[in-house]
């Protein structure tokens, strides 16, 4: 394991066009303590997790210390925020300290909330504290999901006071990510008539990211086409686990096809596709059951971009098949969720269906599939029924279920096992991050944090000792509220 003083950044990014990079200096924080280490992420990354707590390293994860060698930078993205073109959004508070190797590919690493950029426009660059926890502990929890996503290294706070709706205190994330590229990279060159710069993002990407598109017959169309797929993978792969991102503005949205950017996200807690977790999202455009949609309509803002380098119609043909690949990805995840092998004609069915008991029912919708998993346990189908809201009738659908189930020949154990493989125990529920964030901002107590992040690590372990981390919210959690960029 090398010690954090010895990592050597590579500077990759810097083979895009100028016009898109500004040198930035990170703004110091005085008296930086770490909150969160992530110790498997940093032994992936070849370093020693305890090099990190030395104080030369929290300087630099505080951004009060470059690093030898590193250069660091903030790109320029535009995007569509709330359906309006806005020419130019960030990076107002992140930058980029360079890459490392990471899994046979390169890491690149990003403080965010390290002051001030060239694209801040009126923001003061800085993060807070909630909502640097929040990020920290749900790209985690995706990643233990088996959900792509950007990852969190670290997490250092500071008692500097940052101006929100309440003064707040500061804190800076680490994001580690094969690339933080953006559909609003390929927005603002294309807005501004930069050609040149949309062919040099394209070429990066093909080489970087998406190899299997060198030797296509046209790459550029090829990788269209790959990042179409990858988003509607990413949709199936949230809705099923009922994650809610709550700002998908294009800006917001990974050319890799990671989760990017957490803000006012949500778990879903009792079902309800119409779930609005921003409160800022007053006509309830990035709702729960409106993200698929919202992901193609942000991909044709994404073709657009690509306009100079293929042919609309080329573009349109690859869109227009969106929908099918979310489907397919959504029915496979949902046939795995509810422990049936292979496909039958009446699957749609059922499972629209139970969609509408849950939605009438308004079941919890982890609570749910993993109590459906054990429902031939003692008691199985009254804690299931239980779920429902007086009125909705589970019943009739379960003997459904049952019949379709058995129809593939598995036993119930092996069914069962496959069942908790898939259907968390744990998510992030909103409950669970604030108090969280409460035992660290009141008492300076990083414990909670550390507990939520290990158990989230594998959500689908039973982990008997975490039973308190698996329930429904208590009453007091419908008051809490998240909004966009704090
Ligand atoms: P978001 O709604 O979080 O996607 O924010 C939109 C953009 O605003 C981000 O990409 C940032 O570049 C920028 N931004 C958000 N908060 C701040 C801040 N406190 N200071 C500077 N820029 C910010
Ligand atoms: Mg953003
Ligand atoms: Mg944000």
């Amino acid at each position: 394991m090398t010690p954090f003083a010895s990592v050597n950044f590579g500077r990759r990014l810097e083979a895009l066009p100028g016009e898109m990079l500004r040198r930035v200096r990170p703004q110091p924080l005085p008296d930086p303590y770490a909150i969160a280490i992530n110790r498997p992420l940093a032994r992936e990354l070849g370093i020693d997790p305890d090099s990190l707590l030395l104080p030369d390293a929290l300087a630099v994860l505080a951004g009060n210390r470059v690093p030898d060698g590193a250069q660091p930078l903030a790109t320029c993205y535009s995007g569509h925020q709330f359906g309006q073109y806005v020419p130019q959004l960030g990076d107002g508070r992140a930058l980029l300290l360079g890459d490392t190797p990471w899994r046979g590919e390169r890491a690149e690493w990003q403080l965010k909330g390290a002051g001030m950029t060239p694209f801040s426009r009126m923001g003061d660059g800085r993060a807070v504290l909630r909502s640097s926890v929040r990020e920290y502990l749900c790209s985690e929890a995706m990643h233990g999901l088996g959900i792509p996503t950007t990852r969190a290294l670290a997490l250092v706070g500071s008692p500097e006071r940052v101006m929100r709706e309440m003064p707040e205190t500061a804190a800076v994330v680490t994001r580690i990510a094969e690339s933080f590229l953006r559909f609003g990279h390929f927005e603002v060159a294309y807005h501004r008539g930069m050609t040149d710069a949309t062919r040099a993002l394209a070429a990066f990407l093909i080489e970087h990211h998406y190899p299997e598109c060198r030797d296509r017959e046209e790459p550029v169309l090829a990788l269209f086409e790959r990042i179409v797929e990858r988003t509607a993978g990413l949709m199936a792969a949230w809705q099923s686990v009922g994650f809610c991102h709550g700002v998908m503005n294009t800006d917001n949205m990974s050319l890799l096809g990671l989760t990017l950017d957490y803000g006012p996200f949500g778990f879903l807690d009792d079902f309800d596709a119409g779930h609005i977790c921003n409160h800022s999202d007053h006509s309830g455009r990035y709702a729960f059951g409106e993200q698929p949609r919202v992901a193609l309509w942000n991909l044709y803002c994404l073709g657009s971009a690509f306009l100079p380098l293929a042919s609309e119609a080329a573009l349109v043909g690859v869109l227009e098949r969106y929908s099918a690949m979310f489907e397919t990805e959504w029915l496979a995840r949902l046939r795995q969720k509810l422990g049936w092998r292979g496909e039958e004609t009446g699957d749609v069915a059922l499972i629209e269906a139970l969609f509408a008991l849950l939605q009438e029912g308004r079941a919890d919708y982890t609570l749910f599939f993993r109590t459906l998993a054990d429902v031939d346990e003692p008691g199985g189908a009254d804690r299931l029924a239980g779920l429902f809201a007086t009125g909705a009738d589970i019943g009739g659908w379960l003997e459904a279920w049952r019949r379709r189930a058995a129809s593939d020949g598995r036993g119930m154990d092996e069914r069962k096992r496959a069942m908790h493989g898939v259907n968390p125990r744990f998510v992030l529920r909103n409950h669970l991050a604030e108090l969280a964030i409460r035992a660290a901002r009141d008492e300076g107590n990083f414990a909670p944090i550390a507990r939520l992040a290990e158990c989230l690590a594998r959500p689908f372990d039973e982990q008997p000792e975490n039973s308190d981390l698996a329930g429904r919210p208590p009453e007091w959690a419908r008051e809490i509220s998240v909004s966009c960029s704090s």
